[in-house]
C-alpha cells in the first residue's frame, strides 16, 4: 500500500468538505500533530497525523515539486 505524501506548504484536498464548502487544506504545521488551513475561509485546525492522512484525498499541489507545470499557476 502506497503511503501518503505530503509537505509542509503542500495544499490538499481532504474527503470531507469544511463547513465553508471548501475542501482544499495548506498545511502549515507538520509534527505529530498535523495544523491545517481551510483556503477557503482561512481558519486552521490541527489534527493528529493519523487522522489527517485518514481523511485526506490527495495533494493538488506541492509546495516543493518545480514540475506541477500543467496545474494552473496564478
Ligand atoms: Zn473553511
Amino acid at each position: 500500500m502506497e503511503r501518503k505524501q505530503f509537505e509542509l506548504g503542500d495544499i490538499v484536498q481532504m474527503k470531507k468538505q469544511h463547513p465553508c464548502g471548501s475542501n482544499e487544506m495548506e498545511i502549515i504545521r507538520m509534527g505529530m500533530d498535523i495544523r491545517i488551513k481551510c483556503v477557503g475561509c482561512k481558519h486552521s485546525v490541527l489534527i493528529p497525523r493519523v487522522k489527517f492522512e485518514k481523511n485526506m484525498k490527495k495533494v493538488l499541489r506541492s509546495a516543493s515539486s518545480a514540475e506541477g507545470d500543467d496545474f494552473q499557476q496564478q
